[in-house]
């Protein structure tokens, strides 16, 4: 039996200059190679007759050749072989380019199978480039073939025949890691098994089977590791001990409005998690608008007045900006030195900051990325405080909190997640929920309309802006990285907006590909209703409180998430105006309407989610470009949420029974628990 840890260059067929590839897709080891598992599969079981082919599909053909093969120079470095073929039913042009040696393996009146992309242009069926056996043969057809994510210069092919020679080379049964018990309960294949058919099945039936094995495997080990973490902060590091005698109520009685119930329960859990020992790493979820940022205000509070620093990490500038205003309208009275801290600073505003920073001149440093780098020391940092932290990973919660000594860490986020999926993506943190909307909330209208009511529309902002209101235009931008080309369209509909529809109004533009000047500008102005009409893309989705506007208007509105459009409408109904959503779409299929439905009938963030869930089942969810959430290699925690609950529970149940993992029969569980959970320290 090989080493799994050995190098792939153990590998027949790859040499140094291959490895380098491989590396590229994270294979590092005989191990990694055998754990890539195919991206989908192609089946090249299943014989079609010719006047069945559809146009584009790839597709097994059994033909009989007409006549030999011809070769014809098209260009300089091109020739191009072409064969006709046909079976009982009709006929079909096969060529390929460059591939000399085709002529010595195509003879005419013989049958061969072909497997490839067919192309169907004006009667005509061709296919291009197919692999081939002759008859009886079955070297490329006659099986099922795994597809594999590649990498420039790196051959499908030569992954298959890598993993091929791999699976080979290991001549015995790879040791399995779940124990007999959980694979007799659960009916679950062995690993060995598992693997070998993961990338060679021999019936595409059968996948699924040996799929949920492998997922069930992954989703359970991450799911230990987590406990696992878990446990070693609960029970093995020791964090700061909060002064008993600094009372957060001092605070909540100087606040203009009473906290909801729900507030106070999650600050007497932090409350308590300040006071212990024990680190705190506490998610703190809460619809947009419930109030988290005055949860963590008084939290900071609590941090300073026992003597430590507090950080305050938020995604965009203008949310902290947004921060340091808010902060210091509650806790200045305190004597509580509060400073932003963003990439725009001058390198002299910058440099005193970080002077007072590292003096404790400063008590809590609200900021962007920013506060990452390397350059920002803190005296004596206690708490640490993350908005939003669907934009933030797991990695830079942990370059911030290196900053202190076992600091006391709030991830606050206002993105919904179903419980299930709650405790593998945030399965090492405590989750507080806060569950309640402060009772001043207006109830915001939503209503979902097609393009034909746009007149309407248009007259009903134009009243409401001349009561005094603002409204915002969102146009589906999803990611600010996208293409120009969407940045083009936003732009098209602001002019029309700005110089057609609305010109005696004051309109501006917002998008993430403007100068973070520019930007802050616009909100600013949009802020001091200097500006009625805000066309933007999603860079308004986090945070941002403006009360005064209450309309938000969202185009193309089919092609957002529940989740977004419900963050998205969070921007309005703020203030003590009557608020609407008004959601436009042009498609007509069943998911559209059933979003548009879920989103005029509830306004429940958590009852979204959940339909998200079940609308998409996948990881849209979190819009487009989610980060910190885990990587798995072969389980979508979106689509495998039946083992993921099943998993939950066991794992629940290995923690009770062997929390250490140290019984004899868990050993080899162990081990790989033990590498997900450095894995994940170190990332
Ligand atoms: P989010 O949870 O989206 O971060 P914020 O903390 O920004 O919400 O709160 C939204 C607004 O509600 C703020 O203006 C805040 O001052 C106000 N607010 C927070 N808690 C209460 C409360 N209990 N009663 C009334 N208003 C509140
Ligand atoms: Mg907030």
């Amino acid at each position: 039996m090989i080493d799994l840890k050995q190098n792939i260059q153990y590998i027949k067929g790859i040499g140094p200059n291959r490895a380098k590839l491989f590396n590229l897709l994270g294979i590092y080891t005989v191990e990694d190679l055998i754990n890539y598992y195919p991206r989908t599969y192609q089946d090249r079981t299943n014989i079609k007759k010719i006047e069945d082919l559809q146009d584009g599909e790839e597709a097994l053909i059994e033909a009989v050749t007409v006549s030999g093969i011809s070769m014809f120079k098209i260009r300089r470095n091109m020739v191009v072989s072409k064969v006709l073929v046909q079976d009982d039913t009709g006929r079909c042009l096969i060529t390929w380019f460059n591939q000399d040696y085709i002529k010595t393996k195509i003879h005419p009146k013989e049958k061969y199978k072909f497997f490839g992309k067919v192309i169907k242009k004006s009667g005509q069926i061709e296919m291009s480039s197919p692999v081939f056996d002759e008859e009886g043969e079955n070297k490329n057809t006659g099986k099922i073939m795994p597809v594999y994510s590649t990498t420039k210069n790196l051959s499908e092919s030569t992954i298959r025949q890598a993993v091929k020679n791999a699976l080979e080379l290991i001549n015995e049964k790879i040791e399995d890691t779940l124990p007999e018990y959980i694979k007799e309960k659960y009916n679950l294949m062995e690993l060995d098994e598992a693997v070998r058919k993961i990338h060679f099945p021999d019936t595409l039936k059968n996948i699924e089977k040996t799929r949920n094995r492998l997922v069930f495997e992954e989703l359970l080990t991450f799911q230990l590791a987590l406990l696992s973490l878990k446990n070693q902060y609960d029970n093995e590091i020791r964090g700061i001990k909060y002064s008993k005698n600094v009372h957060m109520s001092d605070v909540i009685n100087t606040l203009p409005f009473n906290l909801t119930k729900a507030q106070l329960r999650v600050l007497e859990e932090i409350d308590n998690d300040m006071e212990s020992e024990k680190p705190m790493n506490r998610l703190l979820q809460g619809d947009v608008g419930s109030g988290k940022t005055i949860v963590a205000m008084i939290s900071a509070y609590k941090a300073v007045k026992s003597g430590y620093q507090v950080a305050v990490m938020a995604p965009t500038t203008i949310l902290a900006t947004q921060h340091v205003e808010n902060f210091n309208k509650i806790l200045e009275k305190f004597g509580i030195r509060c400073e932003l801290l963003v990439s725009s600073l001058t390198k002299k505003q910058k440099s005193i900051v970080l002077d007072k920073l590292k003096n404790g001149e400063i008590d809590i440093l609200i900021g962007t990325h920013a506060l990452l780098q390397d350059n920002v020391e803190f005296k004596n940092l206690g708490l640490v405080v993350t908005d939003e932290q669907h934009r933030f990973g797991v990695k830079q919660r942990s370059v911030i909190a290196g900053k202190g000594n076992n600091p006391d860490i709030l991830v606050m986020t206002a993105t919904p997640i179903p419980r299930t999926l709650a405790i593998i993506v945030y399965g090492d943190l405590d989750i507080s929920i806060i569950d309640e909307l402060p009772p001043n909330r207006k109830k915001i209208d939503t209503l979902a309309v097609k393009e034909n009511m746009t007149g309407r529309i248009i007259d009903f902002i134009k009243k409401n802006i001349d009561e005094g209101r603002q409204a915002y235009i969102v146009c589906p931008l999803v990611d600010e990285n996208e293409e120009m080309i969407d940045i083009k369209s936003v732009e098209k509909l602001a002019e029309s907006y700005k110089n057609e529809i609305f010109k005696d109004y004051k309109v501006e533009i917002l998008h993430g590909k403007m100068k973070s000047k520019d930007k802050e500008q616009v909100m600013q102005d949009f802020k001091d209703n200097k500006i009625s009409i805000l066309v933007a893309t999603t860079v308004i989705e986090v945070g941002v409180d403006v009360p005064n506007a209450n309309i938000m208007v969202i185009e193309n509105a089919e092609r957002f998430g529940l989740a977004q459009l419900h963050q998205l409408r969070g921007r309005v109904g703020r203030g003590k105006f009557k608020s609407y959503c008004i959601l436009k779409y042009a498609s007509n299929s069943a998911i559209a309407r059933e979003r548009m439905k879920t989103m005029t009938t509830t306004e429940d963030g958590f009852k979204i989610a959940e339909k998200d869930l079940e609308l998409r089942g996948s990881g849209e969810f979190f819009g487009t470009k989610q980060h910190g959430l885990p990587e798995f290699k072969i389980a979508n925690i979106f689509e495998d949420v039946k083992i993921l609950k099943q998993v939950q529970e066991l794992a629940l149940k290995i923690e009770m029974a062997d929390p250490k993992l140290e019984k004899e029969e868990n050993r080899k569980l162990k081990t790989v628990v033990t590498k997900i959970r450095e894995e994940r320290i170190e990332l």
